[in-house]
């Protein structure tokens, strides 16, 4: 699954520097995608970057609507089994995406806490207990 850039984009150049995977491309006016290239942002981001930070309505969309509820998509696939894997994977997909986004928030909120604590130590000449 790949996001496209519609006949809404403006132009404005955000996606392009926002894209972690290389993904998107201009002649300069206008903007596509390389399908092969773009993961949805997935290991790096909770959210899609080029959809988050477009400044248009529609602009930059799924290439296959996701946001689709599991039961419409049920309901309208014509293989069961297999819409149900896809919307399963997708899912799942996302809350990976979302952890990793969580586990290195985490990982920079106790870096920032432990550099803080040694300066204080160094300048007071205290011992304090670092968090792991
Ligand atoms: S969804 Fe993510 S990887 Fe795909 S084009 Fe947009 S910014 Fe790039
Ligand atoms: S952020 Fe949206 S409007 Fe701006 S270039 Fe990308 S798709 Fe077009």
């Amino acid at each position: 699954m790949a996001y496209i850039i519609t006949e809404k984009c403006i132009s404005c150049h955000r996606c392009l520097s926002a894209c972690p995977t290389g993904a998107i491309a201009t002649d300069g006016t206008t903007f596509s995608i390389n399908a092969d290239l773009c993961n949805e942002c997935q290991g790096y981001y909770g959210v899609p970057q080029c959809r988050a930070g477009c400044p248009t309505n529609g602009g930059c969309v799924p290439a296959e609507p996701t946001d689709l509820s599991l039961r419409a998509k049920l309901e309208t696939a014509t293989d069961y089994w297999s819409a149900w894997f896809e919307v399963y994977n997708q899912r799942v997909a996302r809350l990976k995406a979302a952890q990793y986004e969580d586990y290195w928030q985490h990982w920079f909120e106790s870096y920032s806490q432990n550099l803080q604590k040694l300066q204080t130590q160094a300048k007071d000449g205290t011992t304090v207990a670092l968090v792991p």
